[in-house]
């Protein structure tokens, strides 16, 4: 194992599915739920962008056949948008036919603001077509409100998250304070619709804030859900696992881990500590 991939290992959960499945297994005995993904993006030819969507159809079969409490979380420029929407769409479709076998469900994780309109085009098409997909809207976004109005008056599902990928001022909004706030007017929105929205976030701050704007708005404890990363806050999953709360742990894994890993390093310094901590401990 590479010495960098021994810091990564903490927000990954391995570089093979049967490593992934270990843990999906290991965190749903202890009462979490867990998106599945398998790490990759920019993808350069279509044979790779093929591959990927086996391994997710792949991935589908084992949550199946396992009984596992999983759905999968993908990402469109792994599944070739940069060579063609249309190409791209083809391969989202096989992936959401399997779930759609199973009664499961499918995520299209959001990615850069160079993506983002043709994202949600995919997502609305295939939408359209099959129902059982989900889309991620990002609160740093000045553009999101609108966004979140065109995905709920189709009645889809939204994971509502910050926003991973760094943006310039004139596309993202920059304060922290002022990202919170834009998110708790876009969860409250999401509330109102009654569309089984996504809380996903390790800030506690929101994590009460969203909490506490469900409970007053009737929208029951398994009418919404909170997700947090692989690797973040595990003790705090647990604990709102137990106070009644549906948790899902995003769960990547693969071989292609590096930018995921760097986003997580970019977003807080306390996983930088924790990165450098290990490298003089070893
Ligand atoms: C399930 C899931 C899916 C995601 N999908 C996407 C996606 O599709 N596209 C995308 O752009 N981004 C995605 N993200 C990433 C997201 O956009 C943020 O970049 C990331 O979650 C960091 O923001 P945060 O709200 O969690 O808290 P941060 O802004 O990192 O932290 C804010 C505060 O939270 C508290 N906190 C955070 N971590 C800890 C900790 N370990 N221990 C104690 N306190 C802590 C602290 O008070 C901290 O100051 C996803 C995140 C999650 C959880």
């Amino acid at each position: 194992m590479s010495l960098l991939f021994r810091f990564a290992r903490r927000f990954v959960a391995g570089e093979s599915l049967d490593a992934a499945i270990g843990e999906v297994r290991r965190l749903n005995d202890a009462g979490l739920l867990v998106t599945l993904d398998f790490l990759g993006e920019n993808v350069s030819n279509e044979g790779e962008a093929e591959a990927a969507a086996a391994e997710y159809v792949r991935m589908i079969e084992a949550i199946n056949r396992f009984g596992l409490k999983a759905n999968v979380s993908l990402k469109l420029t792994q599944m070739g948008l940069d060579l063609g929407d249309g190409f791209c769409q083809a391969q989202v479709e096989r992936v959401v036919a399997k779930a759609a076998d199973f009664s499961n469900f499918v995520r299209i994780d959001m990615e850069g603001t160079a993506y983002t309109d043709r994202t949600l085009d995919v997502f609305e098409n295939v939408y359209r077509k099959m129902g059982n997909v989900g889309i991620v809207l990002q609160a740093y976004l000045h553009r999101t409100r609108k966004d979140l109005d065109r995905v709920v008056a189709l009645k889809a599902r939204v994971r509502l998250c910050k926003g991973a990928y760094a943006e310039p001022p004139t596309a993202a909004i920059q304060k922290m304070k002022d990202i919170r706030s834009n998110y708790t007017t876009l969860a409250e929105a999401l509330f109102r619709s009654r569309t089984y929205p996504a809380i996903a976030t390790h800030d506690e701050q929101l994590i009460r804030a969203c909490a506490r704007m469900a409970q007053e708005m009737g929208v029951g404890k398994e009418d919404f859900e909170l997700q947090m990363l692989y690797g973040m806050r595990p003790a705090r999953q647990l604990e709102l696992a137990r106070e009644g709360y549906r948790v899902r742990v995003y769960v990547p894994f693969g071989t292609a881990w590096l930018p995921y890993f760097y986003r997580r390093l970019r977003e807080r310094k306390e996983n930088i500590f924790f990165v450098v901590r290990n490298f003089f401990k070893s």
